[in-house]
């Protein structure tokens, strides 16, 4: 799970729209493209981004057969006008359709909404689910409103209806125009805001709220989890600050979301199997991005865990986290 994919083909949005800002690609050689921002460089991608043959292959040599996909978090475009980026939504969420219905053993599927109007994010779900996607990705913040705010809840509340998972990914990381040297907004800022989505939406009331909502924060859970002793004791020492909206301690919650294990760390990861036990740690990658674990776990197979446990992080976690059976992947 935690596998990013594109359309080779997209309309020129900021054509239709009359405005600009969203991603396009420059098909500049073959095999390769150029991801732009208007006329701005955003990053080049090779063809296992957006071909899902290509990918197929690819994972093969890691012995893998099923991918989650999902969209890339910059063509999310929750900054656009709402009906817009509906548009750009149901594009994305169709086309990842297509690749589930055409390689059903090799392919799961998770949408994109419009965030930003809560009104036309649940009409999608209710379209994502009709079409075969098992859940949505989201970022970690929505144009820099923490997921705890209330106009998001009727959004969960329908994932949780319609047996939905989450999973949240950062983006639009905090800091950003401070430290654009050293790719510290990857570095630095993307495990802070996995872990500002994760104590805004457990201070917040989110997962208290809505206990059959099966949420997943990847990379591990960012830096939620190394430094969950630290939100415990300020939950404890601060309540007045801290426990304005959930009394429940926030340790409480452990085990009861997933992650995903991409901490290119075994010591980290032993730590994140012991603070969330093997059934809620999934085997995420990132996949195709440099950044991600392109060995797809082969770490975890060098750590001497028990067969049980691997097994529970290769499959049996995502399983559980998407609602879906095994047998239904049988070649
Ligand atoms: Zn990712």
């Amino acid at each position: 799970m935690h596998t990013h994919l594109m359309p080779d083909r997209m309309p020129r949005w900021a054509d239709k729209f009359g405005y600009g800002g969203f991603i396009h690609l420059d098909h500049h050689r073959k095999g390769w493209a150029r991801m732009m921002q208007d006329s701005k460089f955003f990053r080049e991608i090779n063809e296992n981004c957006w071909d899902p043959e290509v990918r197929i292959n690819e994972y093969l040599e890691f012995d893998t057969q099923v991918q989650v996909i999902c969209t890339i978090p910059v063509l999310f475009a929750y900054w656009a006008k709402p009906k817009d980026c509906l548009e750009i939504s149901e594009f994305l969420n169709d086309h990842i359709a297509e690749i589930v219905q055409k390689y059903p053993k090799q392919y799961v599927g998770l949408g994109t909404v419009p965030m930003q109007d809560a009104e036309l994010a649940v009409q999608e779900l209710h379209r994502i689910k009709e079409i075969g996607l098992v859940g949505i990705q989201i970022g970690s913040n929505v144009n820099n409103k923490n997921l705890n705010e209330a106009e998001f809840f009727s959004i969960f509340e329908t994932c949780s209806k319609l047996g939905l998972a989450v999973m949240v990914h950062p983006w639009n990381m905090m800091g950003k125009k401070h430290m654009e040297r050293y790719w510290l907004p990857w570095l630095v800022g993307m495990p802070a805001e996995t872990s500002r989505a994760m104590c805004s939406m457990i201070f917040g009331g989110v997962l208290e709220r809505l206990p059959g909502l099966r949420v997943n924060f990847v990379h591990s859970g960012g830096a939620f989890l190394p430094t969950i002793g630290r939100v415990e004791h300020g939950f404890n020492c601060r309540p007045d600050l801290v426990a304005i909206d959930n009394p429940v301690n926030p340790r409480e919650y452990l085990g009861k979301f997933w992650v995903d294990c991409i901490t290119h760390d075994p010591l980290m990861l032993e730590y994140v199997l012991k603070l969330q036990g093997s059934k809620r740690v999934t085997l995420g990658t990132d996949y195709p991005f440099p950044l991600g674990d392109l060995e797809i776990g082969k770490f975890i197979t060098e750590m001497e865990l028990d067969e049980s446990i691997i097994e529970d992080i290769f499959c049996n976690a995502t399983l559980e986290w998407l609602n879906l059976t095994k047998e239904q992947f049988l070649q």
